[in-house]
């Protein structure tokens, strides 16, 4: 018989997800009549801009002819969607970022866990606690880790927990780690990182030679002029960093699929015998062996998010959902809640009233309001005692959860 990868078992089941979703069908099948709100999981809620499914719909009859047909498109991406996102995400915000630096692909949950390719077995690796559960386990399948403990921390992992006691900002090790996963404006959490506190990684990562794994995923949602949206505003980063970007949460393309993952040519790892080799090189060969590029469609359709109609939109998305976020944190602070992040991130991170468990929380939550939102320690043993609320909602759901919070469930 075949053997597997026997690193899949050392996986915790799927487990936050599936058990909200059995709690909530349990609840809902004795409770037929009960209006369920869900405030849980991190997807959007709002239609794509117009202009980009004007551009998608322009891009399918393109297809339609021998003139304007594409087939296999370039593994990287095509030129001109390339260089729209160097030109604006970039170079605007001035990095030092090239076209020929910048990966299209289908998504950066494929990114942050296919990245692992092409580095070693061999390296020590940092994520924040709680974490977005992607880059654990995907570490967890390349065999990186051990099995886990009773706070179901994996053996081999440094967890640098984040919590009100650290403003949600990771206290940044003394030893050293090779491989550190940063994510602001963050998920879970929805803390942002200053310019100083990404200066002091870059400055450890650069005396270390390690490597950041930056995820900007909702770098949108950062209204304060004086954050960084990119790791490399930080100079020095371009020898320590590479960035995962995506047009999910910004444009509302969870369901279409395009995003990108930055890898500066100066970026260098070390090989066995101890020479220096470049990543950019290393990852674009894996991305041509192993993917075969977004489809032209959907990049004519990521590629309007640039356009004067599309920015528009893409604004006028994000300040809905920030909207969202600052009527989540305003009336759950006046029901006597300590509430976290939902400034400058689409999610609040709520302390757990009462001393209760993340889990208890949630039955209350759901069992009182009908409301669900997902339980921190799902996340991570430090994220115990904290609550996510996510503002990808429309506004009629998250004002009607409000006020059920607000008057059944007065601190
Ligand atoms: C939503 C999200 C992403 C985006 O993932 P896609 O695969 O591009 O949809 C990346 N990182 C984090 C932390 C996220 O929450």
């Amino acid at each position: 018989m075949a053997t597997i990868n026997s690193s899949y078992l050392k996986l915790k089941a799927g487990y936050l997800f599936p058990e909200i979703a059995r709690r909530v069908n349990t609840f809902a099948t004795n409770n037929p009549d009960a209006p369920i709100i869900r405030l849980g999981i991190g997807d959007v809620t709002e239609p794509l801009p117009l202009a980009c499914r004007q551009a998608m719909i322009k891009a399918v009859e393109d297809m339609g002819s021998h003139e304007s047909f594409k087939g296999y498109g370039p593994e990287q991406g095509y030129s001109w969607l390339r260089e729209k996102i160097a030109r604006h995400d970039f170079e605007a915000r001035g990095c030092a970022i090239e076209a020929d630096e910048i990966f299209v692909s289908d998504g950066s949950k494929c990114d942050t866990g296919n990245i692992l390719d092409i580095f070693g077995n061999d390296n020590t690796i940092a994520v924040t606690d709680p974490v977005y559960p992607v880059y654990v386990d995907t570490n967890v399948m390349a065999g990186h880790t051990g099995e886990t403990n009773d706070r179901g921390e994996y053996g081999g992992l440094v967890y640098l927990p984040i919590t009100a006691e650290n403003n949600f900002t990771a206290q940044i090790p003394f030893e050293k780690v090779d491989l550190i996963y940063l994510c602001f404006p963050n998920n879970p959490t929805g803390a942002t990182a200053t310019r100083e506190h990404l200066a002091a990684w870059v400055d450890y990562a650069r005396s270390h030679g390690s490597i950041i794994f930056f995820d900007a995923a909702y770098e949108a949602f950062i209204t304060d002029p004086s954050l960084p949206h990119s790791i490399y505003e930080i100079e020095g980063a371009r020898e320590c960093a590479l960035e995962f970007r995506s047009f999910s949460k910004n444009a509302g393309f969870t369901g279409t699929r395009c995003a990108l993952t930055v890898v500066p040519k100066s970026l260098k790892g070390k090989a066995a015998d101890g020479s220096e080799v470049s990543l950019h090189s290393l990852w674009n060969r894996r991305q041509s062996t192993k993917f075969n590029g977004v489809s032209y469609i959907v990049q004519r359709g990521a590629e309007a998010v640039y356009s004067e109609e599309g920015q528009a939109e893409v604004r006028e998305l994000v300040e809905f959902y920030l909207e969202n976020a600052t009527i989540i944190r305003e009336r759950l602070t006046a029901a006597g809640l300590a509430v976290y992040g939902g400034v400058n991130a689409p999610y609040v991170w709520v302390k757990t009233p009462h001393g209760l468990s993340s889990w208890d929380f949630f039955d209350k939550l759901l069992h009182t309001c009908n409301v669900v939102g997902t339980p921190g320690s799902g996340f991570g043993a430090a994220g115990e005692g904290y609550f996510r609320i996510s503002a990808f909602n429309s506004r009629d759901n998250v004002n009607e959860a409000m006020r059920r919070i607000t008057e059944k469930f007065k601190v």
